[in-house]
């Protein structure tokens, strides 16, 4: 008689080393039926967005073909989770599922009950940690209370071990006699029928091999001048691993292994200071779930009960939205960066920090706004990180930037695009414009502008700063009674 197989349930750890489910699934002795699931509905409110479809997409491709290197393959289903699991029981007449845990509220509640139906039906259901260095439910403060501060949270944290990476034995994996039916990668229609993405292709190599050699590549060139280079939009000083991580190509674990791996017998740990800077944001993602494991309403709701009842700008008219999406702000920065965006599917993290202040604190609209806007377009959409980046840019949020700070996006743009190689490289009809006018092109004398040959091809920017800046500090006021006023 056969051995009953395992269903290995691949979610976003889309990846065959240190996968822990997928270790305990071949340590299980029998054989390993891999599924992935598209189940928008068991998504809640956030199913994907275009730009996360369009990386899934070429990350489930690239798992299908490692497993199939190994002799096994990727089962494809649609569907609820559960009632898939439940065919793909009978079909199989597997004895057990394994998945890796994520940290969604809408999933958690997924995951608990098909857990518990799982159980009652006789089947065995296992989850484990692939995607974080400390799960939210291990690390609480002196009260037992979630952290809502980053340093002293990850001060915390690094009291604890991080547990080494688990490799996969080589060799085949062991595979069930009969398959059970699959969808095609078709089927799920995850790529855009408008072609959108023809920027995507030569900037992203979506997969587990794709991010090892960007994890390598950034750890053996790139690391060291972390801490001095990103901040700097034009230079290629941070990692791109973002959308990696999310899909769970690469783990935080192995991460953490390959800047160990550095310091090699000096035991100097971290090696240098850039990579210690660069750990502190994979810090960050982790203090991101613990904040959205703990406090589930945050994707829609801002954290600090107050902000609820903050004067936005009428929004009915959506001009000035579509402006700040479309990068015609006539903020250059600003609209350099959305224009990254929406070419690439990935945004510089300093240059996020800059339109998502521009989006709440100049035009005043509601930062839920924004966090969609991304949730589209990023190739590393992430609820955990994209909730903590916009309340902590609208200032509502855990450890946010004070709503008065606010980011001055001439000031910005000088700051961080010295040279103007960013602006010039994203919103190229100002190219010609010299450094000193680059970031505020209004400024130009005409003889300069109709040197450079922007009259008419682009926008006077679409509110003053002055203006806004205090438009935007009198609502704060409103709200708290009081200010601190300071520019960034
Ligand atoms: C408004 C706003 C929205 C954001 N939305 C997302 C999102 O949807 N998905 C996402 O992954 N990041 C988001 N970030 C965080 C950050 O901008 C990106 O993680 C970073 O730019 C990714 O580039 P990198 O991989 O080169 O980062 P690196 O600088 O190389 O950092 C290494 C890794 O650390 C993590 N990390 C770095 N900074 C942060 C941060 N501030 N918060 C959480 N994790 C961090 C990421 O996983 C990143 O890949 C957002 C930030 C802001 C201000």
């Amino acid at each position: 008689m056969s051995v009953s197989p395992v269903i290995l349930w691949f979610r976003n750890d889309l990846r065959l080393q240190d996968n822990p489910a997928l270790n305990a699934a071949v340590a299980s002795g029998g054989p390993v039926v891999p599924v992935y699931i598209l189940d928008e509905a068991g998504e809640g409110t956030w199913p994907a967005g275009g730009a996360s479809k369009w990386w899934l997409h070429h990350s489930l491709a690239a798992l299908d073909a490692s497993l199939r290197d190994r002799g096994s393959r990727l089962i494809l289903a649609r569907g609820e989770s559960g009632e898939v699991l439940g065919d793909l029981i009978t079909a199989t007449r597997a004895h057990a599922v394994y998945w890796n845990r994520r940290y969604e509220p809408a999933v958690i509640a997924r995951d608990k009950t098909l857990k518990a139906d799982l159980t009652a039906s006789g089947v065995e259901a296992k989850s484990y940690n692939s995607a974080l260095l400390f799960e939210p439910h291990t690390i609480a403060n002196k009260q037992g209370k979630p952290f809502q501060v980053f340093t002293p949270y990850w001060r915390q944290c690094l009291t604890q071990a991080v547990a080494a990476a688990a490799p996969l034995k080589p060799g085949p994996l062991p595979a069930p006699t009969h398959w059970p039916e699959s969808a095609t990668l078709a089927d799920f229609a995850l790529l855009p029928t408008i072609r959108w993405d023809s920027g995507f292709h030569g900037v992203w190599t979506p997969g587990e091999a794709g991010a090892h050699k960007q994890l390598k590549g950034f750890v053996a060139e790139a690391m060291s001048h972390y801490e001095d280079r990103r901040n700097l939009p034009a230079q290629p000083g941070t990692s791109r691993l973002s959308p990696h991580l999310h899909f769970g190509e690469v783990g935080p674990r192995q991460v953490w292994a390959a800047v160990r791996a550095l310091s090699g017998d000096s035991g100097v740990f971290p090696p240098s200071r850039g990579a210690q800077v660069f750990l502190s944001e994979i810090g960050w993602r982790e203090f991101a779930h613990h904040l959205l494991f703990h406090f589930p309403h945050t994707p829609e709701q801002p954290l600090r009960d107050d902000f609820k009842r903050f004067p936005w700008a009428d929004d009915h008219d959506a001009s000035k939205l579509t402006a700040w999406q479309r990068g015609q702000t006539g903020y250059p920065i600003v609209d350099a960066g959305m224009r990254e965006l929406w070419q690439t599917g990935w945004m510089h993290n300093r240059v996020r920090m800059i339109v998502a202040s521009f989006l709440v604190k100049h035009l005043r609209l509601p930062w839920q706004h924004g966090a969609a806007w991304f949730w589209d377009t990023l190739v590393d959409a992430d609820l955990a990180s994209n909730t903590l980046g916009w309340q902590w840019s609208a200032g509502c949020g855990a450890d946010a930037a004070p709503y008065f700070r606010i980011f001055a996006p001439v000031t910005q743009g000088e700051r961080f695009d010295v040279e103007g190689a960013y602006v010039r490289r994203w919103v190229p009809e100002i190219a010609r414009l010299p450094d000193n006018y680059l970031h505020a092109p209004w400024t130009a004398p005409d003889n300069v502008r109709a040197y450079a040959g922007i009259e008419g091809r682009y926008p006077d920017p679409i509110v003053d700063h002055v203006t806004a800046r205090q438009e935007a500090l009198t609502a704060f006021k409103a709200l708290r009674g009081h200010v601190e006023e300071r520019d960034a």
